[in-house]
């Protein structure tokens, strides 16, 4: 490892929905720039394996399991977080769930937990967060979705949420800049994961006509943005949104 390898070194960072996809590839990016990486999933046993891959990449994870909507068992994770490395840097709240279905036949069911998870379970980590960040000059990024920048036919409530993450985004921005803390937004277009592996193959094939570049994104295109924006590159960038989408939303 080289030493603009390891920027990170020192510095300890929280990932949600840290087991699969993007959340993993941000924390493994995160972990191989020399962080401390928290990984969250739904149960820490599922959050293990990226906790692994993270201390194998070079930086050191540990995992850790909450329901992100949970307000009070996000503020006893962040302090026990904090407890054990000290403070926190690096607040990634990418956790996110779907319950697609056209607005007439969408219950209130699917509308509640798309919200509570995707835009709650940021404020709740965000809200957690912000005094140890505070203290230390730190880096939020919340992840959204093009959708909520587009809307999306069928996922009235997932575009609101990620909207409403945009929303956020921009507040805190505004409320910790005077501490030095940056909150960006990152709203990834179609991304190769298991949300989107769910999707049937007619959809899958339209949405990738409608993409420029001409292919779908991985994981990683997401997570290079993010460790940039984590990293000395992201220091005077706060309260924007970055499409990663190859760009399908142009
Ligand atoms: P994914 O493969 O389905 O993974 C979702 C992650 O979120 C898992 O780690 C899951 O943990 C965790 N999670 C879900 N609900 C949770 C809860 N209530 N509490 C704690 N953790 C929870 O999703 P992905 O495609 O990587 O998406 C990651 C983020 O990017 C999401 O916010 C998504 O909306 C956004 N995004 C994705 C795409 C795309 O095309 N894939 C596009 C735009 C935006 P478990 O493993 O424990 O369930």
């Amino acid at each position: 490892m080289t030493e603009t390898d390891s920027y990170l070194s020192g510095k300890v960072a929280l990932v949600t929905g840290a087991s699969r996809g993007i959340g993993r590839a941000i924390a493994v990016r995160l972990a191989r720039a020399g962080a401390t990486v928290a990984c969250v999933a739904t149960s820490a046993e599922r959050a293990r394996e990226t906790a692994e891959a993270c201390t194998q990449a070079g930086g050191r994870g540990v995992a850790y399991g909450v329901d992100v909507g949970r307000t009070a068992a996000v503020a006893e994770l962040v302090g026990a977080v904090q407890q054990e490395f000290g403070g926190l840097d690096i607040l990634v709240n990418n956790a996110g769930i779907t319950r697609d279905q056209l607005l007439l036949r969408m219950t209130e069911e699917e509308f509640d937990a798309v919200l509570q998870t995707n835009l709650k379970g940021t404020w709740n980590f965000v809200r957690a967060a912000a005094r140890t960040l505070m203290k230390r000059s730190g880096r939020i990024v919340n992840i959204g979705s093009v959708v909520g920048i587009t809307g999306n036919a069928g996922q009235a409530n997932y575009a609101a949420s990620k909207a409403g993450v945009f929303g956020l985004t921009r507040s805190v921005a505004k409320e910790l800049a005077s501490r030095q803390v940056c909150c960006n937004a990152v709203a990834p277009g179609y991304i190769d994961t298991d949300m989107t592996a769910a999707i049937d193959p007619k959809a899958k094939e339209a949405a990738l006509a409608g993409i420029p570049l001409g292919r779908t994104g991985t994981p990683d295109d997401v997570a290079r943005l993010v460790e940039f924006l984590c990293g000395p590159g992201g220091a005077y960038i706060t309260g924007q949104t970055f499409v990663v989408d190859g760009g399908l939303s142009l």
